[in-house]
């Protein structure tokens, strides 16, 4: 079930990706294993997933200690709490969900005092929704300024998470405003930051996200099935 999942989900991802003339091989997937148990995550692993994406910390930490990190990266995609901040470095390869210039701040300053710089995209709220997290895409360039000096974060790209649609269509705006952000931030040029990464679509719109430039897609239920808290 779950092999077949990932089968069906690679196929969709090439599709996309050769409809706009994109290489399929820019695009990551994050299997998204929250609420998952460790024998889920490992058919998913047996099934060719190198990405896992989790949204809590402590949920991550015990999945992480018996699975690991060899072969695989553990991306964390949840609302971050500072007071959390220091456990991230011994969990996570990048952190999608920095939402604030403040966090951001804090992610360096522990980075900074472990000697290490941690990958991390800006998390923007395009749809300006009042219930989503994330920065006023009108703040991104001044937060993106304001980052880029800080030895202990690198941003590597940006992030959102539009209001749910059963139809993907109604995504594809909100796709398209982060990559033009992403854009006009870019020009800016920034140095130490790249902007590469565009994280963007979930299981019932990676498609459209993968039309318009996502490099990273978030999936969870298209690969493992309804999670135990929405059976
Ligand atoms: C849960 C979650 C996903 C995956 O959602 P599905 O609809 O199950 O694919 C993606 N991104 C974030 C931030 C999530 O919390």
């Amino acid at each position: 079930m779950i092999a077949k999942n990932f089968e069906q989900v690679h196929r969709h991802i090439v599709g996309a990706a050769e409809r706009v003339g994109r290489d399929p091989g820019d695009v990551r997937l994050v299997a998204v294993t929250k609420e998952h148990d460790t024998d889920t995550i490992a058919e998913g692993l047996r099934a060719g997933a190198k990405v896992l994406g989790e949204n809590k910390i402590q949920d991550a930490q015990g999945k992480i200690e018996t699975l690991g990190h060899d072969g695989m990266e553990w991306h964390f995609i949840g609302h971050l709490q500072k007071n959390k901040v220091k456990f991230i470095f011994d969990l996570f390869d990048l952190i999608h969900s920095v939402d604030s210039a403040a966090l951001a701040e804090a992610i360096h300053e522990k980075a900074q005092a472990r000697g290490t710089c941690m990958p991390i995209l800006l998390q923007v709220n395009v749809s300006g929704e009042a219930s989503k997290f994330g920065m006023d895409p009108d703040d991104a360039p001044e937060v993106i300024h304001r980052l880029a000096s800080l030895e202990g974060v690198k941003i590597k790209g940006l992030m959102t998470i539009p209001p749910f649609d059963a139809d993907p269509e109604k995504s594809r705006p909100y796709y398209v405003r982060l990559r033009e952000l992403r854009d006009s931030c870019a020009k800016l040029a920034f140095p130490n930051v790249s902007l590469d990464e565009l994280s963007m679509g979930m299981s019932n719109d990676y498609e459209v996200a993968i039309e318009e430039g996502a490099t990273l897609v978030r999936v969870g239920t298209a690969l493992f099935g309804p999670r135990p808290s929405t059976k």
